[in-house]
């Protein structure tokens, strides 16, 4: 039974096909350049050699019906027919608060995902297109939408409003929604079975550290507090995103700059966070190696995301109430970088988080990093937010 996972961005299309008898992937592939020049999918099938596939492809409807031919083609594709594409599960960036979880997509739930383009301009209009085209192509095919902020819905006002005045908040639904949601959830429910806990026992910091980072404080198992906003573009500092800074910033620069408020936007999105700091990458693999030969400014970039983490894990420790069972680590680099986990959980010994070195000398595994004295576990779970896709997907649809 395959459920087919979609993930359309502005120019790509991410997508894997499931087995969910054992939730094995059979195929997955990604589409680069949608309506650009040089526009390329590259299909990875296990036991196959990648297959490459250059076409022109101006929207996503082409791309789309490229990738679904990939997918059957008789030489290189993973299945027979279409037929065997039991639903399609749709990552969907924005679900405002309508969506407090995953839904069967139907008119009325397309209207509620255009009316919040709004809220994620960039976001959910590819999310609109990659699914019109997939219900023109697939007509008979059911299709889910996964919401990045449904998880989050579970926050309560006081952690999801901001102090402007409240009619904003009832005017433009201006308020916190968080993002990540999904992997968040997947790691919140894998962490639960890894320690084999009741997931409404499960109190957590999650640690979505990757491009774009976000915590989240999760009590009894539901997103409590998330350090992402109204916009993507709120808490730490990321690869290319400012995170938090004071909004006089913003007025600040445009009239001394003389920009526009879209310049504005641009440099807070796509030219600050660590790469803004360093002048060098928003990658941390590279700002670690530059840290290591001397350079300076790569180094503050590091301290000012690790501390930003610190301070989170700090005040989502205060919030929880409770005692804490684990700081968990995930995505990009809280999977895969032993020295950034280390430095964010130095000096944290006084909240009970002691890390073992040696145990946390892995990447990209499940594991328990802490000394078996620490109070709080610390624990690194990969994520799998395609996977949570398309368990909803057939939950849904089965
Ligand atoms: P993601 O957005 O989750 O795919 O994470 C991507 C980011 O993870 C990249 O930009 C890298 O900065 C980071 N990353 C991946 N591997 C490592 C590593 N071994 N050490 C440090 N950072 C890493």
């Amino acid at each position: 039974m395959n459920i087919l996972v979609i993930n359309c961005g502005s120019s790509s299309i991410k997508y894997q096909l499931i087995d969910m008898r054992d939730e094995k992937i059979v195929t997955k592939g990604v589409v680069d350049r949608v309506g650009l020049e040089g526009s390329v999918i590259e299909q990875k099938t296990p036991g196959m050699d990648k297959v490459v596939i250059k076409e022109s492809m101006e929207d996503h409807r082409v791309a789309l019906k490229y990738l679904l031919k990939a997918l059957v083609d008789e030489e290189y594709g993973a299945i027979n027919s279409m037929d065997e594409i039991y639903a399609v599960g749709h990552r969907v960036v924005h679900g405002g608060e309508k969506f407090a979880s995953s839904v069967v997509i139907d008119e009325e739930v397309m209207k509620v995902i255009e009316d919040c383009v709004e809220l994620a301009p960039l976001h959910n209009p590819p999310n609109i297109m990659g699914i019109e085209a997939c219900q023109e192509l697939m007509p008979e095919t059911p299709m889910v939408a996964v919401f990045d902020t449904a998880f989050h819905q579970t926050m309560t006002p006081e952690s999801y409003m901001y102090a402007i005045p409240y009619k904003y908040y009832e005017k433009y639904g201006i308020r916190r929604y968080g993002f990540h949601g999904t992997s968040h959830k997947y790691v919140t429910v894998r962490t639960a079975e890894l320690l084999e806990k009741d997931q409404k026992d499960l109190n957590i910091i999650n640690c979505h550290l990757g491009n774009g980072s976000s915590l989240c404080g999760v009590k009894h198992g539901e997103s409590r507090e998330t350090n992402m906003g109204f916009t993507p573009l709120a808490g730490l500092p990321m690869g290319t995103r400012s995170g938090n800074i004071d909004p006089a910033i913003i007025t600040f620069l445009m009239e001394k700059e003389d920009i526009t408020f879209e310049e504005v936007n641009h440099i807070l999105n796509k030219e600050s966070g660590v790469l803004g700091i360093s002048g060098l990458s928003s990658d941390f693999r590279d700002l670690e190696l530059a840290e290591e030969d001397g350079n300076e400014r790569a180094k503050l970039a590091l301290d000012l995301f690790i501390k930003g983490v610190k301070k989170y894990i700090g005040a989502y420790m205060a919030t929880m109430g409770e005692e804490v069972d684990a700081i968990v680590f995930t995505a990009g680099i809280g999977e895969n970088s032993a020295y950034l986990r280390e430095r964010i959980c130095d000096g944290l010994e006084s909240m009970g988080i002691e890390l073992d070195k040696s145990k946390n000398d892995i990447r990209g595994k499940e594991a328990i990093i802490s000394k078996d004295t620490s109070k709080v576990k610390v624990m690194v779970v990969p994520t799998n937010e395609e996977l949570m896709i398309a368990r909803d997907t057939l939950k849904l649809t089965k």
